[in-house]
């Protein structure tokens, strides 16, 4: 597949490639350029020759090309969604989630299109103020790969609703499914330019991005240490920015809770897409009067967990992303075992046989009596593996909770009403679930505090950070 510039399909300007392979049997799918600078600076110009016009439409217009490209996504989900398990690797039904997860941020905000209203400010003798929204500029979103499809509708939908234009860079080994929603979105009337996608690797087309004084919001989601490097390079141009970043959420299990159902919560909240998702469970603190039945159930369930090729049928697990987030996640098992830092209750390696050999599998890995202190816990942990502790009461829960540099998801799972509330003043984090984990619905803002970002993504709160006021002041 070529870049998308200026409504044009385009190569690389030094034609040198990406390849991009399947994560489950290391198949070649497609080749995308390995755009660089020079590639960026031609998307800044197609963006910079679209904004006037597109700025100027009616924001209601440009809603209703949002809505008309949500349903051309919703017409070609199964197409979009095999695409996106192939070079993803996660399993088909979570592909077609995330294709249809899609579909819902554009209808949503072509939905809030219509009612956006400006201000009128009454100043008495001294005047009257109207105030009205209007966009940035040019928008530059940069992708990771565990969530390619949803985090460009984060982006996408409410930065071209405000108006304004944008230069995209997938993740290097997920670009597909995003240069097909991009096709998708110009069939469904964005003009050419509106929207650029640019693909290659962070340190060049990535940097050149972050780099470039046209562009005058940045909004990256990935990795903390490419985030902060980021920030500091965005600076030099005083572009706003918005970081989406790691995250170690913590899962608090209360002795009244409803055990099946956090089993079940956590069992989805910590496996799903492998492991692999900014929000997942990736530390699990469950009440000691409890913790005997409900580590037993979470055993059995994660032991009946299947592992294998995404698009095969009644497949639970996928293969995690690349052979280099497998090897850190082996890597930090082992290091587990060899330093007595926790009880690997159940899998603990990668996947053996001729259906997995080519495949970046691992097995879901349950680990208990983590030692306080182990990287298990104070890291991200990028994949299928959930560290379970121990707590004597809720004021422990909150303190291991809060003992991490991260602030984007946490839950409680309890049926009292003042263990809620002092859960959702004291823990620190961006959003706090109650008898749930990882849900995020468009209407939603969503981020982190702390290490895990700046900035909120999602509902109205998204759009408004792709806008600025404008005020006329009437002086009569
Ligand atoms: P990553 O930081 O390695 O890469 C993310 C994107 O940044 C890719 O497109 C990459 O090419 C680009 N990039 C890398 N280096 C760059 C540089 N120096 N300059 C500009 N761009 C650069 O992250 P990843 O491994 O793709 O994603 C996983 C991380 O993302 C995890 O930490 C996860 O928690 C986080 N994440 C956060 C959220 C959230 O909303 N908070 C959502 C999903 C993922």
């Amino acid at each position: 597949m070529l870049m998308r510039i200026g409504g044009k399909d385009v190569g690389g300007i030094d034609e040198t490639w990406i390849e991009v392979t399947n994560p489950a049997t290391g198949e070649f799918i497609d080749r995308v350029p390995a755009g660089t600078k020079e590639d960026v600076t031609r998307a800044v110009e197609a963006a910079e020759e679209a904004f006037d016009a597109w700025a100027k439409k009616p924001m209601r217009e440009r809603g209703m090309i949002l809505y008309v490209a949500a349903r051309k996504v919703r017409d070609q989900y199964k197409d979009l969604a095999r695409l996106l398990t192939l070079e993803q690797g996660k399993p088909i039904k979570e592909s077609t989630d995330e294709v249809r997860g899609f579909a819902n941020i554009l209808e949503f905000y072509a939905g809030i299109s219509a009612h956006q209203d400006g201000e009128a400010i009454q100043l008495g003798t001294a005047g009257d103020c109207i105030v009205v929204r209007q966009p940035l500029g040019i928008c530059g979103a940069i992708i990771p790969w565990n969530m390619p499809v949803l985090i460009m509708g984060w982006k996408t939908g409410p930065a071209l609703l405000a108006g304004n234009t944008m230069v995209l860079k997938p993740a290097s080994s997920t670009p597909l499914t995003n240069m097909r929603l991009g096709q998708i979105l110009e069939e469904g009337g964005l003009p050419p330019g509106v929207l650029n996608i640019v693909t290659g690797s962070g340190v060049s087309a990535g940097t050149a991005i972050v780099k470039n004084p046209a562009i005058r919001k940045l909004s990256f989601t990935g990795d903390c240490e490419t985030g902060s490097k980021i920030r500091e390079l965005a600076g030099a141009s005083l572009k706003d920015i918005t970081l989406e970043l790691g995250g170690s959420d913590p899962m608090i299990v209360m002795p009244d809770a409803d055990i099946d159902k956090a089993v079940e919560g956590a069992l989805r909240a910590r496996f799903y897409n492998a492991g692999q998702t900014c929000t997942a469970v990736k530390r699990l603190y469950v009440h000691e009067k409890i913790a005997p039945v409900f580590i037993r159930k979470l055993q059995e369930r994660i032991e009946a967990l299947t592992v294998g090729n995404g698009l095969g049928s009644r497949i639970d697990i996928g293969p995690m992303n690349s052979a280099e987030q497998r090897e850190k996640i082996s890597r930090r098992i082992e290091e587990t075992r060899d330093n007595k830092e926790g009880t690997i209750l159940s899998g603990g390696h990668t996947l053996k046989g001729t259906v997995y050999e080519k495949g970046y599998f691992y097995r879901p890995t349950l680990v208990t009596n983590v030692i306080p202190g182990s990287a298990l816990v104070t890291d991200e942990i990028f994949g299928p593996v959930l560290p379970v502790m121990t707590i004597p009461d809720l004021d422990t829960a909150i303190r291991e909770a809060n003992n991490t540099r991260f602030g984007l998801g946490a839950s409680v799972w309890t049926k009292d009403l003042s263990t809620t509330k002092r859960v959702f003043n004291e823990v620190k984090a961006g959003i706090i679930w109650v008898n749930r984990h990882l849900s995020v619905p468009p209407e939603v803002p969503f981020g982190g505090v702390n290490d895990s970002g700046m900035g909120r993504e999602n509902g109205q709160h998204a759009l408004d950070s792709y806008s600025q006021t404008k005020t006329l002041y009437l002086g009569w």
